[in-house]
C-alpha cells in the first residue's frame, strides 16, 4: 500500500493512528509530518512514542529543533529523533548542528515542518498530511520509498480508525 486516506473524528482516532504507526516503525525510517499549526503533528508523534513504549514526557521541540528518544523495536534500542523545524534558521546552522547526520543513520526521524530543510534532508519514506476538517482531522499517508511501502503494508489500517 502506497497511499491511505481517512478522516479521524477525534483525538482517540489520532492516538490509534500513532499506535498503528508505532507498530511498523523500522530503523532508518523517516516520516515527514505536514500540516498547519495545530493540525496534530506533535500529538501524532507523542502517540507514536508512547505506543512504542516511551513513558516520559514528550515535549514539542519548538526551540531545540530536535528532541532525541530511544524506543525498542524488535527487542533492540533504536534512536527516535523528533524534529520541529518551524523555527529553523539558516542551512549552515542546521548543518553545523550536525542535524543532517541523524538521517539515514539507522534512526527513526519524525520531522515537523520538513519544508524548512528542503534540499538538506533526504526525502521521506512516508509523508503524513494532516488537515483540520470539521471537528476532526483529515489524514493522508503516502509512501515514497521501498522502506515506506513495506511499513505501510504492515499497517493493516482499517478504513475507519
Ligand atoms: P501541531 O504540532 O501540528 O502544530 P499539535 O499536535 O500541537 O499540532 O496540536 C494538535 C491539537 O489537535 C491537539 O490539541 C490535539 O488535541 C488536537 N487533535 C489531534 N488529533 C485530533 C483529531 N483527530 N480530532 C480533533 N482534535 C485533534
Ligand atoms: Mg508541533
Amino acid at each position: 500500500m502506497q497511499h491511505w486516506k481517512d478522516f479521524l473524528k477525534d483525538e482517540a482516532g489520532m492516538q490509534a493512528l500513532g499506535a498503528a504507526l508505532a507498530r511498523v516503525l523500522a530503523p532508518g525510517l523517516a516520516i515527514h509530518l505536514h500540516g498547519d499549526l495545530g493540525a496534530g503533528k506533535t500529538f501524532l508523534t507523542r502517540a507514536m512514542l508512547h505506543a512504542a513504549g516511551y513513558q516520559g514526557r514528550v515535549k514539542s521541540p519548538t526551540y531545540t529543533l530536535v528532541e532525541p528518544y530511544v524506543v525498542t523495536l524488535d527487542g533492540r534500542p533504536v534512536e527516535f529523533m523528533h524534529f520541529d523545524l518551524y523555527r529553523m534558521g539558516s542551512a549552515d546552522e542546521f548543518i553545523e548542528a550536525g542535524f543532517r547526520d541523524h538521517f539515514g543513520a539507522g534512526k527513526v526521524c519524525v520531522v515537523e515542518w520538513p519544508e524548512q530543510a528542503a534540499g538538506l534532508i533526504p526525502p521521506a519514506d512516508i509523508d503524513v498530511f494532516l488537515t483540520a476538517e470539521r471537528q476532526g482531522r483529515g489524514v493522508e499517508l503516502r509512501a515514497s520509498t521501498a522502506l515506506g511501502v513495506s511499513c505501510l503494508e504492515k499497517l493493516h489500517l482499517s478504513p475507519n480508525l
